[in-house]
């Protein structure tokens, strides 16, 4: 095989050019490593990455939990049954995400429960530091800071070191700690995603205290803030955040995020401060039942629930509901994917589900709590990368990716932008 004859052989199966369904086969020493296998939801049908045959692979790494990295990697358990590496609580989250895409996906998805039990049996569970090794091959996970249990991902042979990013943060956030930056200065192959190669987040702090003082405006004149959010990360940041500005006011989460709440308590320990995640959970109230539900829309408070876009989960339902009151609002707390009902409210002002349509009377807020390197973090990353070394650049919109790319040869690295299917073979 090809890759016998090169240092590093990279194959990109996608998130090629493209934001979504991340897979990158590695080969090293004679041994293929496939890096996340995702499934890119954000269009109408999900888009599955290259195929690959599950025999030939060593160990399948997978950095987090978003479906983006993990929704296609039942497939591989289809026909083989190679160890997959995670961390135990990416392990436990893309169960839960995995199983809840099969239950809401309209379109068919070629793997079936069995294969998700099949790839939970094959884990190889990793504490960050920790490692597994196929022969001359490590395999490490290191702290990414992007949500609960994401990890980066660094394969160490004697005489080579890949690290491979998946999506990672530097800025801590209320839930994380950033991933640490050391660890670029040692590699000779960086794998790195791109998504925000061309845009700042503002600082933190602001966007915290401008989205509490937002709520509180609200909730104190007697309205509904309530806040779609992706329920693996970002429910529990906005958690801490208002537990951290001490908010005293009803919050209540409902969905998927709940469930994702237990599960991330159990690892509490990967927080950066467990205390106040335990203090976030405890000053909320879990949504019980239906009845529950149609209740706490009749006085002020604070409602979080997926879905971050507005496309299913009980989002849908309050939603429809709040939007009616001027005293209420709806604030967005995440990037809002084009083609989804969020970017259309926002846009437009308008919302549209299938069972209803109108202009939205509530207010309308959105706010950047971003947990993926900005521009700035990117440029540190590319300058922390030992010279001469390979930089890969994935997970990106191909013009943010090739812009970004100008940078990194600037900062003296060979780089490469590969377009899905590309074979790379690298002498390091
Ligand atoms: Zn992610
Ligand atoms: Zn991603």
């Amino acid at each position: 095989m090809s890759y016998i004859m090169a240092d590093v052989y990279l194959k990109a199966l996608g998130a090629a050019r493209e934001v979504g369904r991340s897979a990158i086969l590695l080969g090293v020493e004679g041994k293929l490593i496939l890096l996340d296998y995702g499934v890119s939801i954000e269009g109408e049908e999900p888009q599955f990455p290259l195929p690959v045959p599950p025999k030939g692979i060593h160990a399948v790494a997978i950095s987090h939990a978003h479906l983006d990295h993990s929704g296609a990697a039942p497939l591989l358990y289809v026909s083989g049954q190679p160890p997959l590496i995670s961390t135990p609580l990416t392990a436990t989250l893309s169960d839960l995400l995995i199983k809840d895409f099969m239950k809401l996906s309209k379109y068919y998805i070629p793997y079936e429960a069995p294969e998700v039990e099949k790839m939970l049996e094959s884990l190889v569970p990793l504490g960050y530091g920790e490692s597994y090794d196929i022969g001359s091959v490590t395999i490490r996970v290191l702290d990414a800071g992007h949500i609960p249990g994401s990890a980066m991902i660094q394969i160490e042979t004697p005489s080579l070191n890949v690290l491979y990013t998946g999506d990672y943060s530097l800025h801590d956030t209320c839930l994380l700690r950033g991933a640490g930056i050391s660890e670029f200065s040692k590699a000779d192959v960086v794998i790195m995603e791109s998504t925000y190669a061309e845009y700042d987040h503002p600082p933190r702090e602001e966007v915290e205290r401008e989205f509490v003082k937002t709520v509180l405006e609200v909730v104190e004149d007697g309205g509904i803030a309530f806040i779609p959010a992706f329920a693996v990360g970002r429910a529990q940041e906005i958690l801490c955040v208002l537990a951290k500005y001490d908010l005293q006011v009803p919050i209540y989460v409902d969905g998927m995020a709940r469930t994702a709440n237990d599960l991330i308590a159990e690892d509490s320990h990967l927080l950066r401060e467990p205390s106040l995640f335990k203090k976030a959970v405890e000053m909320s109230t879990k949504v019980k039942d239906w009845d529950h539900r149609k209740k706490i829309l009749s006085k002020p408070g604070v409602i979080i629930s997926p879905a971050g876009m507005l496309q299913g989960g009980p989002s849908e339902y309050y939603m429809e509901k709040i939007m009616e009151n001027e005293k209420n609002a709806v604030i967005f707390v995440s990037y809002v994917i084009p083609e989804t009902p969020a970017r259309q409210v926002i846009e437009t002002g308008i919302y549209a589900s299938p069972t209803k349509r109108g202009p939205v009377k509530a207010r309308i807020e959105w706010f950047d709590f971003s947990a993926h390197c900005g521009h700035s973090e990117l440029v540190k990353t590319l300058d922390s990368a030992k010279k001469g070394s390979k930089v890969v650049l994935v997970h990106g919109e191909e013009e943010a990716a090739v812009k970004l790319a100008e940078l990194s040869v600037k900062a003296g690295h060979e780089t490469f932008v590969p377009r899905l299917g590309e074979e790379l073979n690298l002498k390091v």
